[in-house]
């Protein structure tokens, strides 16, 4: 027996290695082991040190990051630079991972390829790339031998389950490939839902975002990029913001910023520096609300008049051309949404006072007193319209105020 049973205790060795864990057993040390590496691309990478929206406590960082090294690789140097030229260069020939540009097959499924392609930009990681660690370890272990901790945790995983656990690490090495670059790069600009008129295309994944550690919400995230929370509407849930409120609770996490709310005074009569500070500040929030507010109910009113459902009286893809000023639409498309709103001059005259407002709302001279002149004009003549919903809107809009958040 003595050799059989040597022999037998190799065999199983190479089956289910030191732990001899089941199937169960692996697929919750999987999900465990996965979770935490969202939550160390989305709570330190992500939101510490990309956006310096929360800080953690040294010891905590530095969970982060050696986990990131162990299962990832990725370095937070570049990690940081390649997400703060995304968010500056967003949807241009710039930016790292534009399906816009470069097509959603490409990211969704070669984000891997982008990602190492944009780490070979070492000008731009050097410009976007300040304020990362730059400790001892740093510079020693995780930057210079960054690959050696997914070949440590291969040799780990080996060890503690056996061939089983060379799937099970096959597994976590695709798990950010797949769900950040993959879902969050590719499909949170392509497809979801938008709270926020943003200049880009981001989109809400899910308005319970638990599974890509809160990056789902990443419209959200676009119009407020150095928000520590994600989640911005009533029914929207976040798990990274629970994780972080949590560690505040123990003093193990400090939040730096949340978005401000918006707060709509009642019966201002004009524009004050207090509604341009509010609309500079969600202005993105101000196009969701001219959309909702006055494109929608127009258009509803045009299909009544025209006996059609608004289905069919422009095709959805135009239809967003009139929420987003036509941003995304190709030229065939824009011809025709321009050739639709000629026969419709209330549709055109809506349009207009959206650009209008956009333009005022993206004035960058800094010079406050113009800008208010010039958005005291835009409400005196969209209530000189005649149209009801933008008179109620720009009543509305003149009570904007900035509420803080809360936590
Ligand atoms: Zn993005
Ligand atoms: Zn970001």
């Amino acid at each position: 027996m003595p050799l059989f049973s040597s022999e037998l205790s190799l065999v199983d060795f190479l089956a289910g290695g030191l732990t001899q864990a089941g199937v169960g057993a692996l697929l919750v040390y999987l999900l465990a082991a996965t979770q935490l590496t969202i939550f160390a691309v989305t709570l330190y990478l992500h939101r510490s040190a990309a956006h310096r929206a929360v800080d953690f406590h040294p010891a905590v960082a530095h969970v982060f990051r050696f986990w990131t090294w162990l299962t990832t690789s990725m370095i937070t140097r570049e990690w940081a630079a390649i997400h703060r030229k995304h968010h500056a260069k967003c949807e241009t020939e710039e930016d790292p991972h534009s399906p816009q540009v470069k097509g959603i097959g490409m990211v969704f499924w070669r984000g891997v390829e982008l990602y190492r392609e944009a780490r070979a930009d070492r000008a731009s990681i050097e410009k976007y790339g300040k304020g990362c660690p730059d400790d001892w370890i740093e510079r020693k272990v995780y930057t210079p031998h960054a690959t050696l901790g997914p070949t440590l945790l291969l040799f780990i995983s080996f060890a503690l389950f056996g061939f089983k656990g060379v799937a099970v690490w096959a597994i976590q090495m695709a798990w950010i490939p797949f769900w950040a670059a993959g879902v969050v790069n590719g499909l949170g600009h392509w497809w979801g839902y938008r709270n926020f008129e943003t200049t880009d295309t981001a989109t809400n994944l899910t308005p319970w975002a638990f599974w890509i550690g809160g990056e789902e919400l990443h419209n959200n995230h676009h119009a407020f990029p150095s928000s520590a929370k994600f989640a911005l509407r009533r029914f929207e849930f976040d798990i990274g913001w629970s994780v972080i409120k949590l560690l505040e609770k123990v003093r193990l996490a400090k939040v730096l910023r949340v978005a401000p709310t918006l707060d709509v005074r009642p019966n201002i009569a004009m524009p004050d520096s207090e509604t341009l500070r509010a609309l500079l500040a969600i202005r993105f929030q101000a196009m969701t609300d001219y959309y909702r507010g006055v494109t929608l109910p127009a258009l509803r009113e045009e299909a009544a008049s025209a006996g059609a459902r608004m289905r069919a009286l422009l095709p959805r893809k135009l239809r967003k051309g009139l929420a987003d000023d036509g941003r995304w639409l190709d030229d065939d498309q824009r011809a025709r949404l321009q050739a639709w709103m000629a026969e419709r001059p209330r549709m055109a005259q809506v349009a207009e006072f959206r650009a209008r407002l956009a333009q005022v709302l993206d004035d960058r001279s800094n010079d406050a007193q113009a800008t208010l002149q010039r958005l005291h004009a835009w409400c005196a003549e969209a209530e000189a319209s005649g149209i009801r919903s933008l008179q109620a809107f720009s009543a509305r809009m003149k009570g904007y105020a900035l509420a803080p958040m809360p936590a």
